[in-house]
């Protein structure tokens, strides 16, 4: 396992009767970001989840920095540095901005004024710092996305795992959104993103894992994916390709 940032092996994830990962592998270099896509209900989110445990896997393993996380509990797998959005942003109810992003950031400081400290420059990352006294939930959608990415940025991840950051997001939000997360992989951070807005996808990643029905369907550079005709089948096909 020496030298492979992050990997998944033979992933797979039963619900009922339904398989919804079907046996994927994959893996991320460090400082990479690596795109996953599919039409809806392709498995996308299941993967997080595993990844994460919020759903155990029914087969297969997890590596992150040389270490087997498959049935880690999910604050320990937060600890060890991978953090998540999720599809559906839910900040804290009756917390301010800048109080969200403590709240997280708390699990990665020793004191309330590191994670203060922290969570300020967070803010400032991600062009929320003017909006730290706003309760979180009166955020219009494009800053209540950011917000969700400081609040899992502030737990200082060093593998980052972004669930449709751009669903909602008007044409300035998402150019914002792009910049952020082009800015979040300079700082070294490694980042897997899903999404359905192609010019996110395209425009960020460095390799894509197309999955169809939960199993894939390829995997290749931006350019090796538009140009597949299974791909292009998978989209036009079954569901929306949105944009
Ligand atoms: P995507 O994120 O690619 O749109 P999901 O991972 O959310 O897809 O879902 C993949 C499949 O698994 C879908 O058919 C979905 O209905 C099903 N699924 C997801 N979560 C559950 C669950 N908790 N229980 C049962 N079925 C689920
Ligand atoms: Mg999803």
């Amino acid at each position: 396992m020496t030298g492979i940032f992050f990997e998944v092996r033979n992933l797979v994830k039963y619900f009922g009767v339904l398989t919804a990962v079907d046996d994927i592998s994959f893996k991320v270099g460090r400082g990479e970001i690596f795109g996953l896509i599919g039409p809806n209900g392709s498995g996308k989110t299941t993967i997080f989840n595993l990844i994460s445990n919020h759903t155990p896997v029914s087969s297969g393993s997890i590596y992150f920095e040389g270490r087997d996380i498959t049935g880690m509990k999910t604050h320990r797998i937060s600890r060890m540095g991978i953090a998540r959005t999720f599809q559906v942003v839910k900040p804290i109810k009756g917390m301010t901005v800048l109080e969200n992003v403590m709240a997280a950031a708390f699990s990665a400081a020793d004191s309330r004024r590191e994670a203060m400290k922290g969570a300020l420059k967070t803010l400032e990352f991600c062009d929320l710092l003017h909006r730290k006294e706003v309760l979180a939930y009166n955020l219009p959608i494009g800053e209540r996305k950011r917000l969700e990415i400081g609040r899992s940025l502030a737990t200082r991840p060093r593998l980052l795992l972004l669930d449709e950051m751009s669903s909602g997001l008007n044409p300035g939000e998402l150019e914002s959104a792009i910049d952020l997360i082009g800015r979040i992989r300079e700082t070294g951070v490694s980042i897997i993103i899903v999404e359905h807005v192609m010019k996110v996808i395209m425009t960020l990643s460095d390799r894509i894992h197309v999955l169809n029905l939960g199993r894939t369907l390829m995997e290749g550079t931006p350019g090796e994916v538009t140009g597949n005709p299974a791909v292009i089948k998978a989209y036009l096909g079954g569901a929306n390709a949105d944009d």
